[in-house]
């Protein structure tokens, strides 16, 4: 018989929630993104923001997915990485949730659940994944029972790059879908720092280089495309690089970011060249939602995982490959 398991998902920004069955199939995922009026993401503000909302994101998913209270058979949250007052907010809810309704619950990781709604959703079986998000940019391949970080920013998200370039230029958070827009209009390519260290990049030096870009009169449109071509760039080197040695045959794009077509465009580009099949995991997916906490909790609940409340501390810096992943079998 197929269970059901209530996700929530509340690193940064967003706070989801979702509800899936464990034959794979998504019957709710609502989120709502903390978007401040001006400025960057502050965590108390978005703490704030999860605590206000997410009694009514929880209630409006478990309306859609038609179920009530004595459907849930699993509570699973994201419990790292992320920032921490986000994290600690999100943790409490669902330690609430699991203990009212005397449900197992299940600590996700938040990296790990981006990978695993994009396995759920093409069907692949071991992918190299590019997960590039606000907080996160990875490139990972599973080898010996892990997610493995093959190759990942040095200091900023790509997303994050975006969202700072956006507001220095007078766009709201997040900028990424505005810098798309803007880009499609662009005449010219400007140089821009590219920054590829092995397989590791950096987003720094190109954000300082692209704000000096606007403000010696670069059109918003050129440097919106510089911004672009030169940090897909950057991402499909490492990616090209990981999917030759590994020799995987599937190449996944996955986060936030995944949402720009673009960078789309170019991976698919990078998964022919190698012969490898490619997905991007579809828009309500890709970016931070409670779907993919809840699929991820599925598979872990199946393999045996549990976590008592009193264990259930959060994880503000868990890396992606210090999860065991013990619902894989090779
Ligand atoms: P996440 O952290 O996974 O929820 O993703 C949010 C990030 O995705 C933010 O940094 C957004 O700016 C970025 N994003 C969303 N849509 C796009 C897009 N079309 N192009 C580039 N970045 C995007
Ligand atoms: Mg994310």
């Amino acid at each position: 018989m197929s269970i059901i398991c209530l996700g929530i998902e509340g690193t940064a920004h967003s706070f989801g929630a979702g509800v899936v069955s464990s034959d794979g199939h998504v019957l709710s995922n609502i989120w709502d993104m903390f978007s401040p009026e001006e400025g960057g993401i502050h965590p108390r503000e978005a703490s704030r923001h999860h605590s206000d909302i997410g009694p009514s994101v929880i209630r409006n998913a478990m309306e859609e997915a038609s179920i009530n209270n004595k459907d849930i058979d699993l509570v699973a949250f994201s419990r790292g990485p992320g920032l921490g007052p986000c994290l600690r907010t999100t943790a409490t809810i669902a330690r609430t949730l699991s203990l009212r309704l005397d449900v197992p619950l299940i600590g996700v990781n938040h990296c790990v659940a981006h990978i695993e709604i994009g396995c759920l959703e093409s069907g692949f079986k071991d992918p190299v994944t590019v997960y590039v998000s606000g907080g996160n940019t990875q490139i990972i391949a599973y080898a010996g029972k892990r997610y493995r970080t093959f190759g990942e920013t040095l200091d900023i998200a790509i997303g994050n790059m975006l969202d700072t370039f956006g507001r220095e230029v007078g766009m709201r958070f997040p900028a990424g879908p505005q810098i798309e827009r803007e880009a499609s209009n662009a005449t010219n390519y400007h140089q821009l720092p590219y920054s590829v260290k092995g397989m590791d990049l950096s987003y720094s030096g190109m954000l300082t280089a692209a704000n000096r870009l606007v403000s010696e009169g670069v059109s918003l449109a050129d440097a919106c495309f510089s911004v672009q071509e030169t940090a897909f760039g950057m991402l499909a080197e490492i990616a090209e690089r990981a999917i030759a040695h590994t020799k995987k045959k599937e190449l996944l794009l996955t986060g936030g970011v995944a949402r720009n077509n673009r960078l789309t465009d170019i991976l698919s580009g990078v998964a022919k060249r190698h012969n490898a099949a490619f997905h991007r995991v579809t828009p309500p997916l890709a970016g931070d939602q409670g779907a993919m906490i809840a699929w991820t909790g599925i598979l872990q609940h199946e393999a045996g995982d549990r976590l008592s409340v009193a264990d259930s501390s959060i994880l503000p810096k868990w890396r992606t490959d210090e999860q065991d992943i013990v619902w894989r079998r090779s």
